[in-house]
């Protein structure tokens, strides 16, 4: 009796503290508690940034922290999960991924670290033994960056291994594929073939196609899919869930998802296979737009109320949508994927509908169109709409952000793989504005951090890694990458866990480790806020809590 009146005793406090009343501790019924302690816990909290421990109710949500605290818990009175020195996090959120792509990176071929095109065109060439003249092979995430030939891969590459079957391999951003002429020919490309809307066929001086399609021209391929079916989409959903959790990760921003998606998720999370917080943003088809304003399918894991946009492609397919042509491509300045007119129409009608929009800019006239349209529009900073990507802005620009009240919602990996191809892609002067993200925070945005997975790996210690050292994995800063855009500690964790929450409109129930908020948490063996910078990278996750309950525990995980 003494320990639980101990307990009581240390809630109250912790509550007065806070600034929260002490009546919750105090009122509530009878509950079996879960107290978790025994390591450092940052809140996120700056009026109380560490606590001793965090106890948690059945309902899933925080009932008190208890500092100071160092009492020998009974276990029969409460569950008692032992951190063992670890360090505990508000749960890290990706406020930007793409959830059925990191499950199919999973279960497809998987062309992540291919290191030339020569390793490139071998692994395909593996890949096709025993496969049936004809069929599709279908691979993804290659990038191009520091490969020794220096140049796109093309379908003269690929038809040295592959004369008869199609092949289709995305790059990592999924906003350029490289396919051999088998799939040309399949889906009746020919030199004639004009470039549709918002994409491009590249072609070579003779006005062959090479094989590289650009954002919208990689449609011209589509009728070779067979769309996987309700069935394979629920195993690439639950398969990203669970890579995920054990990254610890306790939620994600999906972005861009199909409407059919919806029941799937609905269904995985009544199964208990959709372990993972989601807030889901649908593709802006009618659909989409009609179930984002009916928040149908929801749980209380489960957002269902934004779609998603897209303003331009990626830098590195030269599709993002520049003011000045690219530096190193005069005859190019990007693509444009929507008219200013149908941006203008979509924001009107998920304004009326109530839905919340995010927006795919990368370049910045894709930013620039995306300020001036929606500053006309008048719409109030209550919103929240997001810019996603937020990447190359005009340096006029940045301060638009804030003061309009939009979401800057960024991806810290971009930033640290594009910095060996930006310089070349947009030349020094335009890098001032380029992923630049203290600025953006100093000018009075938030800036919410995210991964963009699976174009990039999606592990929250890359992503914090890259937000306070702006360096490459190997320690690379490059020439004019502006280091005065590092971020510190404290700013990198609030892009994955308060900023995040508020741009989801969740920091009533997420964001911090605080009374009344949901128990998410994220536990690494690694300090994040005072280690040096490179040992962040050899982090790993402890455990992952979602709602209270441990989803990932790497003392009982198998194979991680
Ligand atoms: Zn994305």
């Amino acid at each position: 009796m003494l320990r639980i009146a101990s307990l009581a005793l240390a809630l109250t406090l912790a509550a007065c503290s806070t600034g929260q009343t002490p009546e919750a501790a105090e009122t509530e019924p009878a509950q079996r508690l879960t107290v978790f302690t025994g390591g450092t816990i940052y809140t996120g909290n700056p009026d109380l940034p560490t606590v001793d421990a965090v106890v948690v109710g059945e309902d899933g949500r925080i009932v008190g922290t208890a500092p100071p605290l160092s009492e020998d818990w009974d276990e029969a009175e409460i569950d008692l999960v032992d951190l063992k020195g670890a360090f505990m996090y508000p749960g890290f959120t990706d406020a930007h991924a793409h959830l059925m792509g990191i499950g199919q990176r999973e279960l497809n071929l998987t062309l992540e670290g291919t290191a030339s095109i020569a390793e490139l065109v071998t692994r395909i060439g593996a890949e096709l033994e025993g496969m049936e003249p004809g069929v599709l092979l279908y691979g993804r995430g290659w990038i191009e960056t520091g490969w020794p030939e220096g140049r796109m891969p093309s379908a003269a590459d690929l038809d040295a291994v592959s004369p008869d079957n199609p092949v289709i391999l995305s790059r990592a951003d999924g906003h350029a594929m490289v396919v051999n002429t088998a799939a040309l020919t399949a889906a009746g490309i020919t030199d004639e073939t004009e470039n549709p809307d918002g994409g491009a066929i590249e072609r070579d001086a003779d006005g062959h196609a090479t094989g590289m399609m650009i954002d919208n021209a990689q449609r011209l391929l589509s009728s070779l899919w067979t769309e996987p079916d309700a069935a394979a989409k629920a195993l690439a959903l639950e398969t990203g869930a669970k890579v995920y959790v054990s990254r610890g990760w306790t939620g994600v921003h999906n972005m861009s998802v199909g409407p059919d998606e919806a029941p799937i998720m609905l269904e995985l999370a009544g199964e208990g296979k959709m372990p993972l917080r989601l807030w889901n943003a649908f593709d802006a088809t009618e659909e989409g737009m009609a179930l984002a304003a009916a928040q149908d399918y929801e749980a209380p894991t489960i957002t269902n109320h934004a779609i998603k946009l897209y303003m331009d492609g990626a830098l590195g397919s030269r599709g993002a949508q520049l003011i000045k042509p690219y530096s190193d491509r005069p005859d190019t300045s990007g693509l444009s994927l929507i008219t200013d007119e149908d941006l203008a129409d979509f924001m009107k009608r998920a304004d009326e509908a109530g839905i919340q929009v995010a927006v795919h800019a990368i370049g910045d006239l894709a930013n620039q169109r995306l300020l001036d349209i929606y500053e006309a529009g008048g719409y109030p900073p209550e919103k929240r709409w997001r810019i996603e990507h937020t990447q190359i802005l005009a340096p006029t620009d940045i301060a638009r952000v804030g003061a309009l009240g939009l979401i800057a919602s960024m991806q810290p990996s971009h930033a640290i793989g594009d910095l060996h191809f930006a310089p070349s892609r947009l030349g020094m002067d335009r890098l001032a504005g380029a992923y630049a993200w203290k600025t953006l925070i100093d000018d009075g945005a938030v800036v919410a951090g995210g991964s963009d997975a699976p174009v990039e790996v999606g592990s929250p210690l890359i992503e914090f890694y890259a937000a306070v050292a702006r360096k490459d994995l190997k320690g690379f800063e490059g020439e004019g990458w502006h280091p005065e855009q590092k971020l510190t500690r404290e700013q990198a964790l609030a892009l994955f866990t308060s900023a995040a929450a508020y741009a989801a409109f969740q920091e009533d129930d997420l964001g911090t480790i605080e009374a009344g908020k949901l128990a998410d948490f994220t536990v690494f063996d690694i300090d994040l806020m005072t280690v040096p910078e490179a040992e962040i990278l050899d982090a790993k996750t402890v455990m992952t809590v979602v709602g209270g309950k441990i989803v990932y525990d790497s003392s009982t995980a198998e194979g991680q």
